[in-house]
């Protein structure tokens, strides 16, 4: 079951709209309301996962995306994706219960023209830039993304064993130059310390997909995950959309061991002190939830010697984080410039030094 969506006005197509709530065909300009939502985004107990009758991602096949336009068949790992034969957008159905179907989605806010504009005021920031770098803000490379995540909350309670530190200080006698002269050294004194910790995590975002770096993704955040609507097809037509690729529990354990480095920075302010040293810290989990959001990334991509570079801008907020090259000759001219530079200035020190300093005996 692939979703249809014609344009009323012209019989072209209809995408999403960035910003709105609508449908707009690219072409006649055509708007269609999307229906109004009739439950709200909510979390689902972990425990829930083991009752769910999905399958191994592994053993996951492609979807089959049919064009209904054209007829075109598509066999893809996303979601949505656009026909590759005549555009049209295509959306699968998440609904067989052979995978998680996501609870929410992140509209996409910033529109084409604001991505080039993002890109481009991007491309000229950077320097030792090839001139090459302006391409990225070519608008066929570009596309708009969703990309899967899972969000946890947890209640957690931690109880931990260490120790205080206490600096003090000590006078010392040294002797420099056959003198002796006495300083002050600081020392630490240690206490034994243990106690318990609790708090609340909501909204720990991990990613639900190998295909792009973690390293980039995590640069994108914060993410307005407030704003996340009730998932509806609709926000993704006209967009590639991915589907998940990491398993829930995978994406748990990551979430955990997000959870513990600030339940570790709990722990040393509890214990208090000048240094603190943890032995251990166990945790209890309480309250454990999860929710598949859908995010929207603008994903654009330009070659340069040879090598793919990938740009990334942040759908609802216009961030940009991207990798790219450095152009050897203009790092050559600088560095030039930076010698002849330098060159002037002691020449110039060494000139003024004769004319207006001391004169020597
Ligand atoms: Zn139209
Ligand atoms: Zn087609």
């Amino acid at each position: 079951m692939t979703s249809e969506y014609p344009c009323a006005g012209c019989g072209a197509r209809v995408e999403y709209a960035p910003g709105t709530t609508a449908l707009r065909c690219p072409y006649c300009g055509f708007e269609q309301q999307l229906a109004t939502p009739d439950r709200t985004v909510r979390e689902h107990a972990i425990d829930e996962l083991a009752t769910l009758p999905r399958k191994p991602l592994a053993t996951l096949a492609a979807h089959t995306l049919v064009c209904q336009k054209c007829g075109a068949q598509t066999q893809s790992d996303a979601i949505a994706d656009r026909c590759q034969f005549c555009a049209a957008p295509l959306v699968a159905d998440v609904t067989s219960g052979e995978q998680i179907a996501p609870e929410a989605v992140l509209p996409f806010a910033v529109d084409r023209g604001a991505v080039r504009e993002a890109l481009g005021k991007w491309a000229r920031s950077r320097w030792f830039a090839p001139g090459s770098l302006k391409k990225v803000t070519d608008a066929e490379s570009t596309r708009g993304t969703y990309l899967p995540h899972w969000t946890f909350d947890a209640k957690t309670v931690s109880d931990y064993d260490g120790q205080r530190g206490e600096h003090y200080y000590e006078t010392e006698t040294y002797t420099e130059n056959g003198e002796t002269r006495t300083r002050e050294v600081q020392r630490t004194r240690w206490y034994p310390a243990s106690g318990t910790v609790s708090r609340d995590f909501d909204d720990v975002l991990v990613t639900g997909t190998g295909k792009v770096t973690t390293r980039h993704l995590e640069k994108l955040e914060p993410w307005p995950l407030a704003q996340a609507v009730p998932y509806q097809p609709d926000y993704l037509a006209g967009y590639t959309a991915l589907r998940y690729d990491v398993e829930p529990e995978s994406g748990l354990e990551t979430a955990k061991a997000r959870m513990a480095k600030v339940i570790e920075n709990d722990c040393e302010r509890d214990i208090g002190g000048d240094e603190q040293r943890l032995n251990w810290i166990r945790t209890r989990y309480f309250e454990l939830m999860y929710k598949l959001v859908l995010l929207p990334v603008w994903i654009a991509s330009y070659l340069h010697g040879g090598k793919t570079f990938t740009v990334l801008v942040n759908g609802r907020t216009g961030e940009v984080i991207g990798q790219r090259p450095y152009s050897r000759l203009k790092i050559v001219i600088a560095v030039l410039v930076g010698m002849v530079l330098a060159a002037v200035i002691i020449w110039l020190i060494v000139v003024l030094g004769h004319g207006h300093g001391p004169r020597r005996r």
